[in-house]
């Protein structure tokens, strides 16, 4: 990113939110539980399958977290009631990680069975480095205790990534791979574009060739060719993967991976709290400084 790019975006959580709102809205299905129903059932039109978000993260009480789970079920309802072709995807500091492990068990532990009464799928995202462990560590704890309708996310800019994914192939782990978006210290994350992209590939492959199923997340062209060569092996069928997307981001790209014949889920976040999440978007996002820029110098 240009210096002056990088300024905008290092400084847009100084502008009023209502400001920011703006632009975070290419990202977010809207506020309500009806916004995302909406987008859901016109992405499933398209043939696009979907995985919807409620944001939040980082509760701080119980009874936050308990109203998360309470929100992840109500999605689980929806989705059900309105035979929408999606999952959840949940965030486990969201559903108190960081107030007592037990305590974030038995709140995901409702989600979870909701899903399975409904023959649905939960999605637990990888979130930042000092949650990686005690993540890994309760999705293990899900499957020791029979549910099989839980996957996991895999970084592929940390360093422990490969031990991670070697056990998880023991498992037959259901496995979202994507670069990774919080910003890690050297010692334990890969920086480099080519170094992330190259040990993205080589945990593909190791995924794949372990019999997992995979979610292969990412927007990069690069990333995306080698992926067409991975599953373009006798052994591998369309059940076997998914490519996944964000909302709002590439939409060129999704319409050519659908329209190549494979099956395309859209990562749909919506609520209230949108601001952390479209803020690391917009970190993503080489052309939002410029968006921003403009409406400054517009006022529109
Ligand atoms: C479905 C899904 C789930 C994810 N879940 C997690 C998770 O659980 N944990 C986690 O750490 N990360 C997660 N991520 C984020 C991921 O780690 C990356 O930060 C993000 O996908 C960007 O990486 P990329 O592979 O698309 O490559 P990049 O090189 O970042 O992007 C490739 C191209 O895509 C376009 N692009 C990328 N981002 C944007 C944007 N915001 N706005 C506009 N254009 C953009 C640009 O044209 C860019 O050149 C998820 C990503 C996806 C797609």
């Amino acid at each position: 990113m240009n210096p002056l790019n990088n300024l905008i975006v290092s400084t847009l959580h100084l502008f009023p939110k209502g400001f920011v709102k703006r632009f975070a809205m290419r990202y977010i299905a809207g506020e309500q539980i009806e916004d995302a129903n909406r987008l859901v059932g016109e992405l499933n039109l398209k043939k696009m399958l979907a995985t919807i978000d409620v944001l939040g993260e980082n509760v701080n009480t119980r009874e936050e977290a308990i109203v998360s789970s309470d929100a992840a079920v109500a999605v689980l309802r929806m989705i059900d009631k309105n035979k929408l072709n999606a999952n959840l995807s949940i965030k486990l500091t969201q559903f108190g990680l960081n107030i007592d492990k037990d305590f974030c068990f038995d709140n995901v532990n409702k989600v979870m069975e909701t899903a399975r009464s409904f023959g649905n799928f939960v999605r637990i995202d990888m979130e930042d480095s000092s949650v990686t462990s005690a993540t890994l560590a309760i999705y293990e704890r899900f499957r020791a205790a029979g549910f099989d309708n839980t996957g996991i996310v895999i970084q592929a800019y940390m360093r422990r990534s490969a031990e991670d994914v070697k056990r998880l192939v023991e498992m037959k782990a259901s496995v979202r791979i994507c670069k990774g978006i919080y910003i890690e210290p050297e010692a334990i994350a890969f920086k480099g574009r080519d170094e992330i992209r190259r040990n993205y590939i080589g945990l593909l492959r190791m995924l794949i060739e372990g019999k997992c199923r995979v979610g292969i997340a990412t927007h990069d062209d690069f990333l995306i060719r080698a992926a067409y060569d991975i599953i373009n092996q006798d052994h591998v069928t369309r059940d076997d993967y998914e490519f996944q997307m964000l909302y709002g981001v590439r939409s060129d790209l999704r319409d050519k991976v659908v329209a190549d014949g494979h099956r395309l889920r859209v990562y749909v976040p919506f609520g209230k709290h949108w601001y952390a999440y479209s803020m690391r978007r917009f970190k993503e996002n080489p052309q939002v400084a410029g968006y921003v820029l403009k409406s400054v110098l517009t006022g529109r």
